[in-house]
């Protein structure tokens, strides 16, 4: 069997650097350890990774006196600012893994909400990164779609229509961020929109439509609750190939092994060792590993 892999694929700028920082800062803690706020990774995998290297996650709920005098790295997704306040007020010292394309949003939601616009953010109102820019923009509203753009009231304090300023979640998908500004547009006159949607995304979609064309079967590695994973996963399976997602070798299907050539991608938060055990367990065949034996 041939296993080729997407020309674009794997852990991103931002999710690498939180996990850099992350490991650099339980390295340097004299052996306490460091807490993050949320997982830092949509992985499991890589999530226990981090926890053996002395990174734990604790959840907003989860935060007391235990991080006093501790370091808490917040993710990539970033958080709000009463996050901040309240890791302060509790003593932690915080290192900022915020993925410098999510900051930019901020400052932006920041900047507008200042100047007295309605911020609209396109995405989806639990994810942590939504959160965390609407939390700079304290009149904010989230919308998920057109239909609820259509809902969208902009009035001011007197009465007045506000200006409007759109911001996309940066994974959200370049048709529904554009259905949303139409429909804005259309019920607004002023409306300025934030170019935020980050490549990455698109540049994995982009790589394994290339792939699909040049192999039997799809493998995508990567957490099952990360949403660019399973993106990946549903456009593959969209490409008419048989296609599988997996977040381990253990989990590959026996069918996956009849194919002459199987392309491969993986998600935004997969480590590179998980992607190259998946690779070397196709290449074998599934047969257990021997002795000196290494495909990369
Ligand atoms: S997907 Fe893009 S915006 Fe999100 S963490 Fe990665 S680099 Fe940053």
């Amino acid at each position: 069997m041939t296993v080729k892999r997407a020309a674009v694929m794997g852990r991103c700028m931002g999710v690498k650097r939180a996990a850099d920082l992350a490991l650099a800062a339980a390295a340097e803690s004299g052996g306490r350890g460091v807490f993050t706020l949320g997982p830092l990774i949509h992985n499991p995998q890589a999530v226990a990774e981090l926890e053996a290297a002395g990174v734990s996650a604790l959840s907003e709920g989860e935060l007391d006196g235990r991080v006093a005098g501790r370091t808490v790295v917040l993710r990539a997704h970033g958080v709000p600012p009463s996050s901040r306040e309240r890791l302060l007020a509790l003593g932690a010292r915080i290192v900022d893994a915020t993925c410098p394309r999510v900051l930019t949003s901020q400052r932006r939601a920041a900047g507008y909400a200042a100047r007295g616009w309605k911020v609209v953010i396109a995405g989806d109102a639990g994810h942590g990164e939504v959160v965390g820019i609407a939390g700079y923009a304290l009149s904010a509203v989230v919308v998920g779609g057109p239909g609820e753009a259509r809902a969208v009231d902009a009035s001011g304090p007197g009465g007045e229509i506000l200006p409007i300023a759109l911001i996309a979640q940066t994974t959200i998908k370049k048709e529904e961020y554009e259905a949303i500004r139409a429909v804005l547009a259309e019920r607004f006159p002023v409306l300025e929109v934030v170019d935020s949607i980050c490549p990455c995304t698109e540049d994995r979609l982009g790589a394994l439509a290339v792939l699909a064309a040049e192999v039997d079967a799809l493998v995508i590695v990567g957490g099952r609750n990360s949403a660019n994973t399973a993106r990946l996963l549903a456009t593959a399976k969209a490409f008419g190939k048989p296609a599988w997602l997996v977040e381990t070798a253990a989990e590959l299907p026996p069918e996956a092994f009849g194919f002459d050539k199987v392309g491969l991608s993986a998600g935004a938060s997969t480590p590179e060792r998980l992607i190259a055990e998946v690779e070397e367990s196709l290449c074998r065949g599934g047969l257990p590993r021997r002795a000196g034996f290494g495909v990369l």
